[in-house]
């Protein structure tokens, strides 16, 4: 309930200890592209597989743009099989099973979330139109979080983290698209990034994911500092009354279920 990760002393230590665990790679090369001039970069666009190289199908609709950016960046899990295969062939064909049962299953007009990050840390396009949105500074209206699909764009990362932790490769991935989009967005991590379980009913991104959540924020703020991205100054909300929805103990067990992902509120599918 306190936001001690925002208070500064605290906050240094977090962003040392998280560079040091987690982000030490991402650091190195995030500080290596400054160059003995330390010119001003912007945060580097992740390696990211279009819907091209995955073999996407057509939306069933053609997919709503917003001119305004999204207010937050929401992180999911999708609590299927932790799989140990590592590869892009399994990467790919992972969004194309999404795909498939986004929109034969859910009938939706096309792949929920905006991204996908692979266990094995490879990071794909997922909605139509999503990369040229991002670049543009604007949000492809997706279906992941219920009631506040026009406000936050989200990333699928593949697995289920009740318990266990995502591994490095998919970390690493989540953190340079986390800075990405914070960049492209005017985004602060602090505020900007979330998980499913802080607008729906869900247990959604799992206990352990979530509880990474705060570190991973600061490692995003860490590599945006290195690339001399400068943090968005946002006003810090009132966080001392949230009122995070119910963590349900089960959830239905459904293939790439994860909470609610369309509301009333919604206006698309
Ligand atoms: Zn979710």
């Amino acid at each position: 309930m306190t936001n001690t990760h925002r208070s500064g002393p605290d906050r240094r230590t977090v962003l040392r200890a998280t560079a040091t665990a987690s982000g030490a790679l991402i650091l190195g090369g995030a500080l290596s592209t400054l160059g003995p001039t330390g010119a001003l970069a912007q945060a580097a666009e992740p390696k990211l597989y279009t819907r091209a190289d995955w073999r996407a199908r057509p939306p069933a609709n053609r997919i709503q743009v917003l001119s305004s950016a999204p207010r937050h960046i929401v992180v999911h899990h999708t609590a299927t099989a932790n799989s140990t295969d590592y590869s892009l062939s399994h990467a790919l064909s992972l969004s194309r099973g999404i795909q498939n049962y986004h929109m034969d299953h859910n009938g939706w007009s096309d792949t929920g979330q905006q991204l996908t990050i692979s266990r094995g840390g490879h990071i794909m396009e997922g909605r139509d139109r999503s990369l040229a949105a991002i670049r543009a500074g604007q949000h492809v209206l997706g279906a992941h979080v219920a009631n506040n699909n026009s406000t936050c764009i989200g990333i699928e990362n593949e697995g289920l983290y009740t318990s266990e932790r995502p591994p490095k490769a998919l970390v690493d991935s989540l953190v340079a698209t986390l800075a990405w989009l914070c960049q492209a967005y005017g985004l602060n991590p602090d505020t900007a990034i979330k998980g499913h379980r802080d607008f729906n009913a869900t247990a959604c991104p799992g206990e352990t994911l979530y509880k990474m959540l705060p570190d991973l924020r600061a490692a995003v703020a860490e590599v945006m500092l290195a690339q001399r991205v400068a943090l968005a100054d946002e006003p810090v909300p009132d966080e001392f009354a949230p009122t995070y929805p119910p963590v349900p103990e089960d959830e239905k067990e459904e293939e790439f279920y994860h909470g609610p992902a369309r509301g009333p509120d919604d206006v698309t599918r």
